[in-house]
């Protein structure tokens, strides 16, 4: 199966279908980055490098986005087809916070410390008609958690 389009390829890498983040690490101070950045705020070095940021984070703080996002959120959808979702900041093993869409949209069903995994949600349909994804946390599967 060929590799799913994405809204945000520089963001992912996979290791086999699954997706990891991939930010930036300072290689003198050792600063992580999400996005990456290319230069240090910490030390002010411009000696950064990708570092995978894996796959597994911990909810750390969420909302719910009740209403389309101004642009450039770009996802094609309407005030009248717009669904709302969820959005949070996701510890990620590190310790760096990653801000992300969340699958899950029902407050009820979300807490402060669950264990999330990165997977992808379709976002928008391209004009030539294919599907473009982007990154998302979901809950973690019971028992099914890894490095
Ligand atoms: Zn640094």
């Amino acid at each position: 199966m060929p590799p799913p389009l994405l809204a945000c390829p520089h963001l992912l890498r996979f290791e086999g279908d699954r997706p990891h983040l991939v930010g930036s690490e300072c290689d003198v101070c050792g600063e992580v980055y999400f996005p990456a950045a290319t230069s240090c705020t910490r030390c002010l070095s411009s000696r950064m490098k990708p570092r995978n940021l894996g796959r597994d984070g911990t909810l750390w703080s969420w909302t719910i986005q009740e209403f389309l996002p101004k642009p450039p959120y770009d996802s094609g959808e309407t005030p009248e087809t717009f669904r709302p979702y969820g959005v949070g900041y996701v510890e990620m093993a590190s310790g760096i916070k990653v801000e992300s869409r969340l699958t899950v949209a029902d407050p009820t069903q979300l807490r402060i410390g669950m264990p999330l995994e990165l997977t992808l949600v379709p976002y928008r349909v391209a004009d030539d008609g294919r599907e473009t994804h982007t990154f998302a946390f979901a809950p973690a599967a019971e028992g099914a958690r890894h490095g």
